[in-house]
């Protein structure tokens, strides 16, 4: 029998992965590597590096327990080429494959390359779909298809009849509305606590990797420890089982408030082993559902919870592999400004965005209204540069990968997109962040001033935004009311506002403010 080889890349970590399909343990071979050139192509978080790579050290164990021959090449391996060619070329040379087997790229750039290996090595390479993902790319432009405009929400009610989750027997959502979004809005209560969260214990193949991150990658923004993750499959499930008990029930009423030191609150925080395979996205729809069956969790909770994984993670999905490369290049507001110095944990004076960004830098984590309402908020109203907040967004995260993370900048955050993701910009005034959390209580800024010394800079910055892009913006439905309030103003209030946002983006761009 011919010889295969496996290529697996560090976000295809599961046992049901297409390509294992087709592997014959007593020719085939898989291969597995650490690069340079992954590890640096943003200045990822060290925690990010950290966790990718002990789970690929781990699931390499597990591969081998179960009989599959896997040839591992670890990032500090001397004749580590640095590159996925460069080792499969390596590779090729070792074990003289007859064939290339791998489960598709889930990114654009991944992909770019391994289109070219065939080519290049002159070996057939096949590349399976990615079954993990509920929605196949094909199915998608399929559903997108002559639609004027595409929109989430009905997206997500053919997912859930395909899956049939939390329908009756007629494809009906269980008690009576598709969405339950209105009452997943409560601010948080005082002195809210997050929940305590597990801690794994770190073996000898994480330790290891810690020190080789601590090493290797000494100055990228953000704490390497404490390290907490879970980095085997037993332990995710471990994770997800104890959200399902203990905080999805508080999920939903939560999902938008924002606490300062409590950077989780009751979010699943599985995102990160979603991505890379750990879990698998319909096993733990089907976990939310069952609670809510057993009568644990609301209905609430649970439907805002798959509706997440289930609508969302497959809607961005689909609009990634729609839209790219070009996606990428978007810029409708023709957003220039760089990303300012406190992104990088540098001081500013706004309690919200100093509290964000140091969480994001102790954790690799802040939860979704964190990203959407705080530091994409503040990129979008102040008009920097999409395809450096996306870069930001790309290095800081544990759960950051091109194919999620794009769509969620480029199109929710920041409106680049002119309209594919959202209908309308999520720009928001201080009203929303000191509704929504206990930010403002410790700020040195008045989120109920517009101008003024000690204003919100929000606030100005918001009416500036409108202001400046009005002609992007009038005729859009969902913000019939800004412009007539707007125009309300006395023209002498509207002059003081610009004038202050003029203030406060000249102090931004000396890294000021
Ligand atoms: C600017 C910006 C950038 C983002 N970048 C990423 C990213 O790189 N990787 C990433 O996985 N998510 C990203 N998100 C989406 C979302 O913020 C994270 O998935 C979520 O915060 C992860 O935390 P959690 O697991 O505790 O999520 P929970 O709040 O517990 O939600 C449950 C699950 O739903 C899924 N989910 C929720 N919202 C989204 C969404 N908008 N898009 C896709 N999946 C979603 C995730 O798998 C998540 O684990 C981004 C959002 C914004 C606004
Ligand atoms: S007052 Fe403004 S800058 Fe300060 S925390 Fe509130 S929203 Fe942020």
């Amino acid at each position: 029998m011919p010889k295969t080889l496996h290529f697996i890349f560090g976000d295809q970590l599961s046992l049901n992965l297409s390509s294992l399909h087709h592997f014959d343990k007593n020719h085939d071979v898989i291969l597995m590597c650490e690069v340079m050139k992954e590890a640096t192509y943003v200045l990822h978080h060290p925690k990010k590096i950290a966790f990718i790579f002990s789970a690929m050290r781990h699931f390499v164990l597990e591969l081998q327990g179960l009989g599959y021959e896997v040839d591992y090449v670890k990032l500090d391996d001397e004749k580590n080429s640095g590159s996925f060619e460069g080792e499969l070329q390596r590779a090729i040379s070792r074990h003289n494959p007859q064939k290339i087997i791998i489960t598709e790229p889930s990114e654009y750039r991944v992909l770019e390359e391994v289109l070219k290996w065939q080519e290049s090595y002159k070996i057939p390479v096949e590349i399976l779909d990615d079954e993990r993902f509920l929605c196949s790319k094909i199915e998608f432009r399929k559903w997108a298809k002559n639609k004027k405009e595409l929109r989430l929400e009905f997206f997500y009610r053919e997912m859930r009849k395909k899956y049939k989750i939390l329908v009756d027997a007629d494809l009906k959502p269980l008690a009576g509305r598709w969405n339950f979004d209105a009452e997943n809005r409560k601010t948080p209560k005082s002195g809210m606590k997050s929940p305590k969260r597990i801690s794994h214990k770190k073996d000898n193949i994480t330790l290891e990797v810690l020190d080789l991150v601590a090493k290797k990658f000494p100055q990228n923004f953000g704490d390497l420890l404490p390290f907490h993750f879970a980095v085997t499959r037993k332990e995710a499930l471990i994770e997800a089982q104890h959200f399902i008990d203990e905080l999805l029930p508080n999920f939903g009423d939560y999902q938008d408030a924002m606490v300062a030191d409590e950077a989780y609150l009751y979010h699943s925080l599985l995102s990160c082993y979603i991505n890379i395979g750990l879990i698998v996205p319909l096993e733990i729809c089907k976990m939310a559902e069952n609670s809510y069956h057993q009568k644990k969790a609301p209905i609430n909770a649970v439907e805002g919870f798959i509706r997440q994984i289930l609508g969302w993670r497959e809607y961005v999905r689909g609009v990634y592999w729609l839209y790219m490369p070009q996606y990428l290049e978007n810029n409708f507001f023709n957003a220039t400004r760089a990303l300012p110095e406190f992104y990088w944990g540098e001081k500013t004076a706004m309690f919200c965005l100093k509290e964000v960004v140091n969480q994001t830098k102790i954790h690799s984590y802040s939860h979704h209204i964190q990203r959407l309402m705080i530091t994409g908020n503040f990129a979008l109203l102040a008009g920097l540069n999409p395809k450096k907040v996306h870069e930001w967004y790309l290095a800081v995260y544990a759960d950051a990968f091109d194919w999620v993370e794009v769509p969620n900048t480029i199109g929710m955050a920041l409106h680049a997109d002119g309209g594919i993701m959202a209908s309308k910009p999520y720009a928001a005034s201080a009203k929303y962040i000191s509704k929504m959390s206990n930010f403002c209580k410790s700020c040195k800024f008045d989120p109920d001033e517009i101008i003024g010394e000690n204003a919100c800079p929000f606030n100005s910055l918001y009416w500036n935004f409108m202001k400046q892009n009005e002609s992007r913006l009038k005729s859009n439905q969902r913000l019939k009311f800004v412009y007539p309030t707007w125009y309300k103003m006395k023209e002498e209030k509207r002059e003081e506002i610009l004038k202050t946002a003029k203030k406060y983006l000249e102090k931004l761009e000396n890294n000021q403010l």
